[in-house]
């Protein structure tokens, strides 16, 4: 039998940590999984038992806050193989780990801004990767995934194989089953001219008209994204940036550095620029393009995604998200389109193809209560719905309203079919500790 974790018992705290500090879960039981074996006896032990089971890996996508229930931990599931083009990671890894895989054969990974944060929660929620607009979502060059069922079967969904689960857990993420391994595709990248501009308070509202105007002429080789982050006042922040509320502009192009120079340029000139590290830099390196804090910490986030961002919502985004604003609040501007707005043959769910841009707001739960920040970014998004396209369910952190979320997630009629599938293959709705899709009432 497999080991099992209770409170009290040594290595339970330990084991439901993770990167988000301020989402309370307990449960009754963990299983800290090593194999597809450990992870098949810990959904049936749910199943015997009538418990709802839940999943986590890094910590960094913690959604509901649940007390009770068997939750299946993955940081122990880490092997890796690359064959071809194709890696084939298991559920534990993180793209660290991949990126530096497959640099050894002239590849990358579809990762994103941070290398810690884990591949399958990442790619079963689109995957938004620093090489997006050139290669599209991570969860579109997926091939093939491992997964183990309510039922406690472990099956394998592929384009020709188990196709309703292939296209439902691409989106639909835990609600499906506890994955333990996935197949993707990598692509031929080993360098890019990449980094970020950083500008301060007094520049905020000039740069991001800025980087807007520029966006709407980025070729598809150019990634991008706009950061406005507060900076305490304190020592450890380094002048000039100390007590800034920074504009950080994100560049991953991957065309060479002396077109991206030239692309760029603009930017440069669009007001005095406090930090600079735009460079030619081996993929292995492009966790340093964002350089996100890698402590772990309590946080809350919601997003929209957005058809335009015309100047009414950048004024609203400085309002509400900005240096004056009663909760500090780092908004990230996302530039979507190119291959992220392709529709692949075999497309995953949750992911609008049309949007233009995502607006995302983060803060920190010590720097003010749940309630204020609910509140603030409550006020946020609002002002901000008359563009709005729907929500990223990868990008929401902390406690919400799933049934509420659903419906800004999922079409109505992706959410029906959802609903379908979930009845097929959870028909109790044993995984339920999560933004939850309920299983279809009606027989079909
Ligand atoms: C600092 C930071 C940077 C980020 N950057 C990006 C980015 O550039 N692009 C992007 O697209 N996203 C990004 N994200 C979002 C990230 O992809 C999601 O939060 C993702 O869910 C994290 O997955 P995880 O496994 O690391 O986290 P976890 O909290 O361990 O898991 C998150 C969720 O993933 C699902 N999940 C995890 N493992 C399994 C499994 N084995 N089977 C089924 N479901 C599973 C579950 O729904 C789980 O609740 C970022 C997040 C953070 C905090």
């Amino acid at each position: 039998m497999t080991t099992m974790l209770r409170p009290g018992d040594s290595g339970y705290d330990q084991e439901l940590a993770g990167f988000q500090t301020a989402v309370p879960r307990r449960p009754a039981v963990i299983v800290p999984a090593a194999s597809a074996t450990d992870v098949v006896e810990a959904v049936r032990y749910a199943g015997e038992h009538d418990l709802p089971i839940a999943v986590h890996s890094t910590g960094h996508g913690v959604g509901v806050p649940f007390e009770g229930g068997v939750l299946v931990t993955t940081r122990n599931m880490t092997g890796i193989r690359i064959d071809g083009d194709i890696a084939r990671v298991d559920a534990g890894v993180r793209w660290g780990a991949v990126i530096e895989a497959a640099a050894e054969h002239g590849l990358a990974p579809l990762s994103g801004s941070f290398p810690d944060v884990g591949v399958v929660g990442y790619t079963l929620g689109g995957g938004f990767s620093l090489l997006g607009r050139e290669y599209g979502l991570a969860a579109d060059r997926v091939t093939a995934i491992e997964v183990v069922t309510a039922d406690g079967g472990l099956r394998r969904a592929t384009p020709d194989t188990e196709q309703d689960l292939f296209w439902a857990l691409r989106g639909g993420r835990d609600n499906f089953g506890i994955v333990t391994a996935l197949e993707f595709r990598l692509v031929p990248v080993t360098r890019l001219y990449g980094g970020s501009l950083r500008f301060g308070t007094e520049s905020l509202a000039a740069v991001l008209r800025a980087w807007r105007d520029w966006a709407a002429e980025a070729p598809r080789e150019m990634t991008s994204s706009l950061g406005m982050v507060p900076m305490p006042d304190l020592p450890m922040v380094p002048e000039p940036l100390r007590g800034q509320h920074v504009a950080q502009i994100r560049i991953a192009y991957l065309g060479d550095a002396a077109e991206g120079e030239r692309l760029v340029a603009p930017l440069r000139a669009a007001a005095p620029v406090l930090g600079d590290t735009l460079a030619e830099i081996p993929f292995t390196e492009s966790g340093k393009i964002a350089n996100e804090p890698p402590f772990p910490h309590g946080y809350r986030a919601d997003n929209a995604t957005v058809s335009e961002l015309n100047d009414t919502m950048l004024d609203a985004i400085l309002e509400h998200a900005g240096p004056d604003a009663p909760v500090p609040t780092v908004v990230l501007l996302d530039l979507l389109g190119g291959a992220l707005s392709d529709v692949p043959e075999h497309p995953g769910v949750g992911w609008d193809r049309e949007a233009r841009f995502t607006v995302r707001a983060l803060s920190v739960v010590d720097d003010a209560s749940i309630a204020e920040i609910r509140s603030a970014h409550g006020k946020l998004f609002e002002a901000l719905k008359p563009w709005s396209t729907g929500k990223l369910l990868t990008f929401v952190y902390g406690e919400s309203d799933p049934a509420e979320e659903a419906p800004e997630v999922y079409s109505t009629a992706d959410l029906r079919r959802l609903a379908k599938i979930k009845k097929a293959v959870d028909p109790a709705n044993r995984f339920r500790l999560t933004h939850n899709v309920e299983p279809a009432s009606d027989a079909g």
